[in-house]
């Protein structure tokens, strides 16, 4: 018995637990779900909810004053935000995994998934993020029961075929480009190891599975605009640069400058 219950814990067939808060963090009943949430009071994963505005959010492809936005202003704004947030919380610990929803659904919208190595990190980032703000709207982050990425991500999303869109229920992930990747998730991977993981061997990860996924998705990202999705024809082989050049980038100074205003509004709340 105690075994079957074990193998439909946080399943459809689970009627007690809500299936979609366990893999997914984020149900879309919330508060009023008729089944369980079992909130973690620790994790190594945390979850900051709608926390990331793109920048057409009223109408795609607009901005708030009515002009149009190109899905490289709009790409490299999510890639500022994305460096944003890995600088800061990086200062807490190893980052496994950053995922920012492109999903469209309130309880998903802007949703960012952090995951330290070590669930103390994450201890730690959670209560240094109490009380601030970002973009002068509060941070509201809290322990996530995901760990297992590859269950809560949309595999039909990463085939460009989830016919779902923006409403699915599983997390849409916002690609970041090849070059944001390698520098910041590079520098984890060669100096910052931490000083306990030095006896262990290369493949230390206990998910391969998921660094392969992220090479994979790596190798195939190519900014195509923001409706990828319904984009065919194009074929997938080409080495298009459509991106930007870092001179339209904010440099480094202005997010140094917008770090420290988050630290000027959290102290200013407290
Ligand atoms: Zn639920
Ligand atoms: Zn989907």
């Amino acid at each position: 018995m105690a075994e079957h219950l074990a193998s439909i814990f946080g399943t459809e067939k689970d009627r007690v637990n809500c299936p979609f808060y366990f893999k997914i963090g984020a149900c879309r009943h919330g508060d009023r779900c008729s089944r369980l949430h079992n909130r973690p009071t620790i994790s190594p994963t945390l979850l900051l909810s709608n926390m990331y505005q793109r920048p057409d959010m009223i109408t795609p492809g607009v901005d708030a004053q009515g002009q149009p936005i190109s899905a490289e202003t709009l790409q490299s704004h999510f890639e500022d935000f994305f460096e944003d947030i890995f600088e800061e919380l990086g200062k807490f610990g190893e980052i496994e995994t950053l995922n920012v929803c492109d999903n469209l659904a309130d309880h998903m919208i802007g949703n960012v998934y952090v995951q330290f190595r070590e669930e103390d990190q994450a201890a730690a980032a959670l209560g240094a993020l109490q009380g601030r703000f970002y973009s002068g709207r509060p941070i509201i982050a809290d322990f996530s029961p995901v760990t297992d990425f590859r269950e809560a991500t949309c595999r039909q999303f990463e085939e460009e075929s989830c016919n779902r869109g923006g409403y699915c229920n599983f997390m849409h992930v916002k690609m970041i480009g090849r070059e944001l990747r390698r520098k910041l998730f590079g520098r984890f991977h060669n100096s910052r190891r931490p000083m306990r993981s030095k006896s262990r061997s290369r493949s230390r990860s206990p998910r391969p599975l998921r660094r392969e996924r992220e090479r994979e998705r790596e190798r195939d990202y190519e900014p195509r605009g923001r409706d990828r999705r319904h984009e065919d024809g194009g074929g997938r082989g080409g080495r298009r640069r459509s991106r930007s050049p870092p001179s339209a980038r904010e440099g480094s100074e202005e997010r140094r400058a917008r770090i420290e205003q988050w630290n000027r509004e959290r102290e200013g709340k407290m």
